[in-house]
């Protein structure tokens, strides 16, 4: 039997890619990962979409599990000149009327927010909501940035918040909240999920988001997210780690031999690569893994910046439209069920006044996606620029240049978002809980085999987190 050439191969370089091989190579294994797109970074590329000059981040742009990641806590960022910016507030959500509610770092300060229309106590209820989880957070990052299924460290943190979490969003604004501010404020937040807010346990991603804008923030990077990725591809080859780009994998046959692959790609391209040398039940149920909804994303370069009504949405680098509660759920109803909404919840993010570098002088940037079918090839431009007219009327008159990508652009600029999915895989509750398999170790694909991408716990994220627990259960196994 001939020696392999390397410890490891990893087959992606997205941040749990990257996360994978700099554990790897910190434990003083070889690796060598293969990227498929001639720039690393997957969903962190930062690219001059629109004109010279103007800087955008085709995907991931706010990244508020970078910061809370416990692996990303490892990596010294100041060194590698990544700069987390934090906006004035993690967020706010629009409003008819010229009104917003502000989801700011104090959750106290949030609450005083809520409490202004004083015929609910909805402030109340914001920090009986979310000061346990705050307090508990560091507790609850170790508990929920992994497999769902373990042995609890923190069994109480994970009851507080896992009892509201099993409910749906909708449920749970409804029953905790009694003004259209704070309902809506927390329904946009369980919205990312991009699932329906009436279904089981999507109150959770409310949750983890609104706990997270306290407890650690929404920050942008200095640039651009590439920042991120562009960090851990210099600590991994400063340690010897070695990265091939414009290189797409189709088949194990075409590898160097290694003890161990680990796929930062999406189920159904591991069982594509890999074929027979996944087990039969392994591959059975990657090929019953189910994608989600896609996004059509919009880029613009902005004469200036966005003239909001409302104040508060000036200050915050999160801009949720999609007016009340009803209305959200109404728009993510509609694309769960396969139709586009004709006002789409739409999430914004703007770097003015915060981060100047991402574009000339006295101009800025805007980045803005909804949620449409999968594999949907409606332009929603408009649709989504009347959301932002809605509540910041001239905005039209700033468009330099704009860039869009639907879901089949999303796919060809990185193939794990199949018809768009930007989360490589659904967040129904089964997906939720078990993902993709139900198991201890979900990372394990089969002898020398693993699953590290946004397909694995925790999901989807910027947070390496999928990459680390796949090489660590390497280390266990042929990485002994
Ligand atoms: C429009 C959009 C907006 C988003 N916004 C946010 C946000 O604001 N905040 C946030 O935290 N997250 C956001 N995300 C999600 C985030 O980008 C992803 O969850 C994250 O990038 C997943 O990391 P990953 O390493 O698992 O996969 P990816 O980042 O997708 O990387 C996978 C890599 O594998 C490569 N690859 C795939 N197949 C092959 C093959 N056969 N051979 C070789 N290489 C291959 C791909 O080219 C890619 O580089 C967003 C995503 C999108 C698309």
């Amino acid at each position: 039997m001939t020696t392999p050439d390397l410890d490891a191969i990893v087959v992606g370089a997205g941040p749990n890619g990257l996360a994978a091989a700099l554990t790897l190579v910190r434990a003083g294994r070889s690796v060598r990962v293969y990227e498929a797109a001639p720039t690393i970074g997957g969903g962190t590329r930062t690219e001059e979409l629109t004109l010279p000059g103007f800087r955008h981040d085709v995907c991931s742009t706010i990244l508020p599990l970078t910061a809370a990641s416990p692996f990303f806590r490892t990596i010294d960022w100041d060194a590698h000149g990544v700069e987390l910016i934090h906006p004035d507030a993690p967020l706010a959500h629009a409003l008819d009327g010229g009104r917003a509610a502000v989801l700011e770092r104090s959750f106290t300060v949030t609450a005083a927010g809520l409490d202004r229309d004083r015929r609910t106590d909805d402030g109340g209820a914001w920090l009986r909501l979310f000061g346990p989880l705050v307090r508990d957070a560091r507790k609850l990052s170790k508990e929920l940035l992994g497999p769902v299924v373990h042995v609890p460290r923190h069994p109480l943190a994970l009851a507080r918040f896992g009892l509201p979490a099993l409910r749906s969003a909708e449920r749970l604004a409804r029953a905790r909240f009694r003004g259209e501010p704070a309902r809506a404020l927390f329904g946009a937040l369980a919205a990312h999920s991009m699932v329906a807010l009436d279904r089981p346990l999507s109150a959770s991603f409310g949750l983890v988001l609104g706990m997270y804008a306290h407890a650690v923030g929404w920050p942008m990077i200095r640039g651009g997210s590439a920042a991120v990725t562009d960090a851990l591809a210099a600590e991994l080859r400063s340690l010897g780690g070695e990265i091939v780009t414009g290189e797409r994998v189709d088949s194990l046959d075409d590898l160097p031999a290694a003890r161990a692959v680990l796929f930062d790609t999406t189920p159904r391209a591991a069982v594509a690569i890999a074929g027979d040398r996944l087990p039969t039940k392994t591959r059975s149920t990657y090929e019953a893994f189910r994608y989600g909804s896609g996004v059509f994303k919009v880029d613009w370069a902005l004469d200036g910046p966005i003239p909001w009504i409302a104040d508060g949405l000036r200050r915050a680098g999160t801009v949720h439209l999609g007016g009340t509660l009803d209305e959200i759920a109404q728009s993510e109803s509609e694309v769960a069920a396969g139709r586009h909404a004709d006002r789409p919840f739409t999430l914004l993010a703007q770097y003015h006044p915060w981060d100047p570098s991402r574009a000339p002088a006295g101009r800025t940037t805007a980045w803005a996606y909804c949620h449409v079918p999968s594999g949907s090839e409606v332009d929603m431009t408009r649709r989504i620029e009347a959301q932002i007219e809605r509540f910041a009327p001239g905005f039209h008159d700033l468009i330099l240049a704009r860039a869009t990508h639907a879901p089949a652009q999303m796919e060809a600029h990185d193939a794990n978002y199949i018809g768009g999915d930007i989360n490589a895989g659904i967040s129904n509750i089964r997906q939720t809980l078990f993902r993709p398999v139900p198991s201890l170790d979900p990372y394990h694909a089969g002898p020398g085999l693993y699953l590290c991408s946004s397909s694995t716990p925790p999901g989807g994220g910027v947070h390496g987190m999928s990459g680390y627990h796949a090489a660590r259960s390497a280390l266990r196994h042929e990485l002994r």
